[in-house]
C-alpha cells in the first residue's frame, strides 16, 4: 500500500484523506518539510491558493516541495491544488507563488463570475465507467498548456484536467463527491510508478 501525503496547510484535507484511504493508499497529512520524506505521492488539496502559497513559504516548504516535484514525486491538485501546480498563473495575487510542476498557464476564478459553484459531468479520459461527478466551487481553468502536457477533460471549451508526467491535476473536487475514480486513477498512476 502507497503512503500519500495530503498538504495540510488548509483547504479540504479530510475529505482528501478520506477519498485516498477508499482508494486503498495510506494517506497522511503534511505540514513539515520532514514529512515528505518517504511519501510516494502526494495530494494538493482544494481552498485558497493564496492562503496555502503564503503558508507553504512560512513553514518552509516551497523549495522542499519544488524539488520533489522536479525529482519526481506523483502529485495530484484539486481546484486550489491545480493553481499551486501551474508553472503560471494569470494575474497572480501579488506574492502569490506556486510549487510549479505542469507547463501550464491557469486562470484562477475562471467559471466564478457566472456560477459561483455547481456541479457537472465531466468526461475524464483514462478514467473509466462514465463521466465524473464534477465539483465546481470558484474554480479555475488552464487557459493554455506546453507541448507536453495531456489534457484529460474539457468543460465547457475548457481545460479542466491536465496531466504531465507524474502529476494530474483538476478544476474540480472529486474528493467532495462519493466517487473516488480520480483519486484511484492517481493511486494507480503511484502503484505503476513506484
Ligand atoms: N478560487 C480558489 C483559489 O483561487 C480555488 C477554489 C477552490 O479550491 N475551490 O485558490
Amino acid at each position: 500500500t502507497p503512503t500519500i501525503g495530503v498538504l495540510a496547510l488548509q483547504g479540504d484535507v479530510r475529505e482528501h484523506l478520506a477519498a485516498l484511504a477508499a482508494a486503498d493508499a495510506a494517506a497522511v497529512p503534511v505540514r513539515r518539510p520532514e514529512e515528505l520524506t518517504g511519501l510516494a505521492g502526494l495530494v494538493i488539496p482544494g481552498g485558497e491558493s493564496t492562503t496555502i502559497s503564503k503558508l507553504a513559504a512560512l513553514f518552509g516548504l516551497t523549495e522542499p516541495l519544488r524539488a520533489a516535484i522536479r525529482a519526481g514525486l506523483p502529485v495530484y491538485g484539486t481546484c486550489a491544488g491545480l493553481i499551486m501546480l501551474a508553472d503560471k498563473i494569470l494575474d497572480p495575487r501579488s506574492g502569490q507563488e506556486t510549487f510549479g510542476g505542469i507547463d501550464m498557464i491557469v486562470r484562477r476564478n475562471a467559471f466564478g463570475r457566472q456560477n459561483e459553484s455547481f456541479e457537472a459531468q465531466v468526461e475524464v479520459r483514462g478514467v473509466p465507467g462514465g463521466p465524473v461527478e464534477g465539483v465546481f466551487i470558484r474554480a479555475p481553468w488552464v487557459e493554455s498548456v506546453g507541448a507536453d502536457v495531456e489534457v484529460l477533460a474539457e468543460y465547457g471549451g475548457h481545460i479542466v484536467a491536465v496531466r504531465q508526467g507524474a502529476v494530474l491535476a483538476t478544476s474540480f473536487h472529486p474528493e467532495l463527491t462519493g466517487d473516488h475514480r480520480m483519486h484511484e486513477l492517481f493511486v494507480s498512476a503511484v502503484r505503476a510508478g513506484s
